[in-house]
């Protein structure tokens, strides 16, 4: 596991993201960086969703 210190530094999570927000910082944030999966109720809600 790697953590892109620079990506994190460009893309914060929003304060208060709504579960919206969250998908999209996930999904960009796998595609950057490996310090952490995406949590299964998110991964669930993107499957779902299709994208
Ligand atoms: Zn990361």
């Amino acid at each position: 596991m790697k953590l892109n210190t620079n990506w994190h530094l460009k893309n914060k999570m929003p304060q208060n993201p709504t579960l919206d927000e969250r998908i999209k910082w996930h999904i960009k944030h796998a595609k950057n960086c490996l310090c952490r999966p995406i949590p299964e109720k998110l991964l669930a809600e993107i499957k779902k969703r299709g994208i």
